[in-house]
């Protein structure tokens, strides 16, 4: 990929560290131990799998035998979001959450709500934000659990958790936090921040796709999903995936020593990028909110352009849509639908998401052929 491809889809997936390749490497074939077993070669497996949960709570500011070992967020958001909504079934059956959610919330949401939960579904305000003042407003005596993202996948807007949080707390209802795209991108301590379930994905920072973690604070209860082994102090069943997990931690433990320098050098590329856009185009705009927001993405919106063209002219430029196109129909993101960008923008948006190997030339590149595109398709 180096040298021709500009990959600027960091909020899709990341490449892995080569320190973090390292970190996994002999746990495929050497250390290849069970880390459930007894002898030799199971407690070198569960040696470094504790090592892990050492490394994963640090970054998040957790207690290491809070973290709970899923195959990703979307495992972690099930687990967090149907394990309390079952355990807390006697108190009662409301939930509230938010419209820009990622799937693995909204859908497991749903699916809660046809079994007879019932689900408050807050929007948020043209920049994404949804305000601690909506949460109080829409808690009910049945409230159970309230689930609002960390960042948005999308447009980056950040979400005040510790208010919102706050509120939970004083009441005694559940709040969880799908801090998917914000770990080891924005500093998160979970304690200072009043959380009680945090869901993390190992390939969002580097680390291998399908391992990842749900923070469960101490005390909390949740109902099993998986029925198995009794893993995961009965959490979460299942033989645990070792190099996965190794992984994980390894990832957690770079993110948090490079975070302070990592995230200023993304979010000057960053705003490099938008400048160099911003100069030589009329007509973009900026989805999400501008200040409260992850710093290594933007998304934004070309005016009169083909939307359908768009994407599809940036070939060499890996950037994505946040629209889900189907075979035959484009149909715009329902997440600048619930900010109010109207359809005709909303399908000529791209989201660019920059990342520890991103250059100053990956990002001029960029600049480039978004300016050569929207010319030649507005020409
Ligand atoms: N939540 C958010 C906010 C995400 O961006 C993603 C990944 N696109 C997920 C959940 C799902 O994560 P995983 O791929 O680990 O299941």
């Amino acid at each position: 990929m180096a040298g021709r491809l500009v990959y600027l889809d960091y909020n899709a997936t990341t490449p892995l560290d080569i320190r973090v390749l390292s970190a996994m490497n002999p746990f495929f074939t050497q250390s290849f131990g069970n880390a459930a077993s007894n002898h030799a070669a199971g407690i070198v497996a569960k040696t470094a799998v504790e090592k892990a949960r050492t490394q994963v709570a640090s970054l998040i500011g957790a207690r290491s035998d809070e973290i709970v070992w899923t195959s990703g967020a979307t495992e972690a958001n099930n687990l967090a979001i149907k394990g309390i909504a079952e355990a807390a079934e006697a108190r009662g059956r409301h939930i509230i959450t938010q419209l820009t959610e990622h799937k693995a919330v909204l859908d497991t949401c749903k699916s809660l709500e046809k079994r007879g939960w019932t689900i408050t579904w807050l929007k948020p305000d043209r920049t994404g934000i949804v305000s601690a003042a909506q949460v109080q407003s829409a808690l009910r005596d049945d409230t159970v659990l309230v689930s609002i993202m960390w960042a948005n996948n999308e447009i980056g807007t950040i979400e005040p958790i510790r208010d919102i949080a706050r509120i939970c707390r004083e009441k005694n209802i559940a709040f969880h936090t799908d801090a998917t795209q914000a770990v080891g991108k924005v500093p998160i301590n979970v304690k200072d921040d009043f959380v009680d379930l945090l869901s993390l994905s190992a390939h969002k920072l580097y680390g291998p796709k399908g391992a990842g973690a749900l923070y469960v604070r101490s005390g909390t209860n949740l109902h099993i999903q998986m029925d198995g082994g009794g893993h995961e102090r009965g959490m979460r069943s299942g033989t645990l995936n070792v190099p996965g997990i190794v992984g994980l931690g390894a990832a957690c433990a770079i993110s948090k020593e490079e975070l302070p320098n990592e995230a200023p050098r993304l979010a000057a590329l960053r705003n490099r990028l938008e400048k160099g856009i911003f100069d030589q185009l009329d007509g973009v705009h900026l989805n999400g909110a501008r200040d409260t927001r992850l710093p290594h993405c933007t998304n934004l919106s070309f005016a009169n352009v083909d939307g359908e063209h768009l994407l599809a002219s940036f070939d060499d430029v890996c950037v994505s849509s946040g629209s889900a196109c189907t075979s035959a129909i484009k149909e715009p993101s329902f997440v600048l639908r619930a900010i109010d960008v109207p359809d005709e923008l909303a399908l000529c948006s791209v989201r660019y998401s920059l990342g520890r190997m991103t250059t100053q030339m990956d990002v001029d590149r960029a600049i480039e052929k978004t300016v050569e595109i929207v010319r030649g398709l507005r020409s």
